[in-house]
């Protein structure tokens, strides 16, 4: 599907939606096109309809601090599907989630605590801390803090090239 990245007053990404909802933007006068209007190759074909794919809102908007989701999916996502103790990487119904802390010695479900692990190195790994078990952690699991460059992750075949001229400036 067709997207468009939305900036707000200042030129920041603020979100990536439809065309759809692009389009309603526009119409209504709540956006502009963000690119030079001669840079047809900016522009998405719609049925007969030519819309931009980055658009600027036309009024100040206080963004809501967008808290991501912690949920399995997201934690593949930002660790790329790749165990976190072999290097590997797999389609995601041959992860599983590690605690790195084990859960049975009451290990938290957080952000920080939590990775992705094949069923070979979680089975080695068993009830044992990283340590316990002389298996190492390619990077400390972390929580993500940039929503939208996260979305982005997760749909690298959306992004255009225009789009990165805004993430760069930001
Ligand atoms: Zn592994």
């Amino acid at each position: 599907m067709n997207k468009v990245l939305l900036l707000d007053f200042e030129n920041r990404p603020i979100n990536i939606c439809s065309w759809k909802r692009a389009l309603i933007l526009l119409m209504k006068g709540k956006a502009v096109n963000a690119r030079r209007l001669n840079d047809i190759e900016s522009m998405i074909r719609v049925e007969n309809i030519l819309i931009p794919n980055v658009i600027k809102l036309t009024y100040k908007l206080a963004v809501p601090y967008q808290e991501l989701p912690f949920c399995r999916e997201n934690i593949l996502v930002r660790d790329e599907f790749v165990c976190q103790y072999c290097g590997k990487k797999f389609p995601a119904d041959e992860l599983t989630l590690d605690h790195v802390y084990p859960k049975s010695r009451l290990g938290p479900d957080i952000w920080e605590n939590i990775v992705a692990c094949c069923k070979e190195c979680n089975q080695k790994k068993a009830d044992r801390t990283p340590k316990e078990a002389r298996m190492k952690l390619l990077r400390r699991p972390y929580r993500p803090k940039d929503y939208l460059m996260f979305e982005l992750k997760k749909y690298p075949e959306h992004i255009v090239r225009q789009w990165l001229d805004y993430f760069e400036a930001s």
